[in-house]
């Protein structure tokens, strides 16, 4: 027998939570679908959420953004308050950055329960294998495979989005744009507990960067993410990450220990073209919704869900175009995702020198160097790369 919904989130990450969290709440028809057994589990994230008022600073024009960032206090493990950037040489330029680093895993699981609560069904250890042009979604469960069919779907299953996959080419990332990314977990670090490093170099994350994210009480997530694109070599990422960890921190690290290993994939080629089409919204990594220059997803996610949960009651109530998603989303947080988009496009220009990095990381300074975290351009971007070109032909 076909179930039918009025709308079948696919995912339960902060995105799909938020989705189905709004449009239960208005009486819709909910179910969530999940590959996962429990809900955030494992934990594939560095956990750093920018406080409200960062997050104002990140995205100005956004309304919701400082709301839908605010964690409760139980769920943060730690506060940070500076950002370290660190150039391959070792030279630190920093800045302050207020973020929560939160209990994932906990978090997103609130999230679920906000959702449930409000009457959304969640229905886990069940993959969508496929979603057709008629909403028909094909689950496979632990024990059988289901249909189900509803009037709205949404994508919020990450950066290889199978809702995505089933609108066609225009909805896939280019495969250069996705950043692998691999994470240690550890206990015993000795270390600032009220700063965030970012590390930059090709030995250490080509084309991408290295963080180290203390999560209170001598835990740290230390990872790292890289594209092979810019990489052009085949070092397995645990190399990297090993060298990382017990020889760039050696001294901070000598007496801490793996607790857990996580990989996962983010998308860094900016937001898909079109997020939505005649009776699909998508959200969060399976949109594009994540800062380039950062990789992180998590303040776009919870963000672009409550809108797309907004449009989508909207549209079921009075008809509103589900397009009404784009223009808002782009609204509150799409020119500060080119943005960051641009600051990638810019920084994979230098970052394959070394040697450049560290030349142009001292010209910058934190004077510049602070705004492009924040997904600002210090300079227009023709003028970015103009001035980049001219550094580089000084060293070729
Ligand atoms: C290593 C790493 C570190 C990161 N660190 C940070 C950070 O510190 N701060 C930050 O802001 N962002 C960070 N990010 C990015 C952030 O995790 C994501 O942007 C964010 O989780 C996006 O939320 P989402 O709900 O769109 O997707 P997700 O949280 O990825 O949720 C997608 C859900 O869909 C489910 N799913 C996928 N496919 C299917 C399917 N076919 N059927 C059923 N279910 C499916 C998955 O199981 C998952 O639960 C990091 C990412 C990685 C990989």
């Amino acid at each position: 027998m076909v179930q039918s919904y009025d709308v079948a989130v696919v995912g339960a990450g902060p995105a799909g939570s938020t989705v189905a969290k709004v449009v239960a709440g208005e009486g819709y028809r909910t179910i969530v679908f999940d590959r996962r057994s429990t809900v955030g589990i494992p934990v594939q994230c560095g956990e750093l959420i920018p406080s409200p008022s960062e997050a104002h600073s990140l995205f100005p024009r956004s309304k919701r953004m400082p709301r839908a960032v605010h964690v409760p206090s139980k769920f943060v493990t730690n506060r940070t308050q500076t950002i370290r950037l660190i150039s391959p040489n070792g030279s630190a330029y920093e800045f302050p950055f207020e973020a929560n680093i939160v209990d994932r895993g906990k978090y997103d699981q609130y999230l679920a329960h906000l959702a449930e609560d409000a009457g959304a069904e969640f229905h886990l250890s069940s993959t969508v294998k496929k979603s057709s042009v008629r909403n028909e979604l094909n689950v496979k469960t632990s024990h059988t495979e289901i249909t189900t069919r509803a009037k709205l779907v949404v994508g919020a299953d990450g950066a290889n989005s199978v809702v995505a996959q089933s609108l066609g080419n225009h909805f896939i990332h280019n495969e250069e744009d996705l950043s692998p990314s691999l994470q240690y977990v550890m206990s015993g670090a000795d270390l600032d507990e009220s700063v965030v490093d970012m590390y930059f170099g090709g030995k250490i994350a080509p084309g991408g960067y290295a963080w180290v994210i203390p999560k209170g009480d001598g835990l740290v997530n230390v990872g790292f993410g890289m594209r092979r694109s810019i990489a052009h070599d085949d070092t397995p990422l645990r190399k990297y990450l090993k060298r990382f960890a017990f020889k760039t921190l050696a001294s901070s690290l000598k007496d801490a220990k793996i607790l857990r290993r996580v990989g996962a994939i983010i998308p860094v080629g900016g937001p898909l073209k079109k997020s939505w089409s005649e009776n699909v919204l998508l959200v969060g990594d399976a949109a594009g919704h994540v800062m380039a220059s950062n990789g992180g997803g998590i303040p776009t996610a919870l963000c672009g869900g409550e809108i797309a949960g907004d449009v989508i009651t909207d549209h079921l109530n009075t008809g509103v175009a589900l397009s009404e998603y784009e223009v808002l989303w782009k609204r509150e947080f799409g020119k500060e995702l080119d943005t960051a988009l641009s600051v990638l496009r810019v920084a994979d220009t230098v970052m394959p020198s070394d040697e450049i990095t560290d030349i142009c990381m001292r010209l910058a300074g934190v004077r510049f160097l602070e705004p492009l975290i924040r997904c600002r351009l210090p300079l227009p971007v023709d003028v970015a790369s103009k001035t980049m070109v001219k550094i580089l032909n000084q060293f070729i």
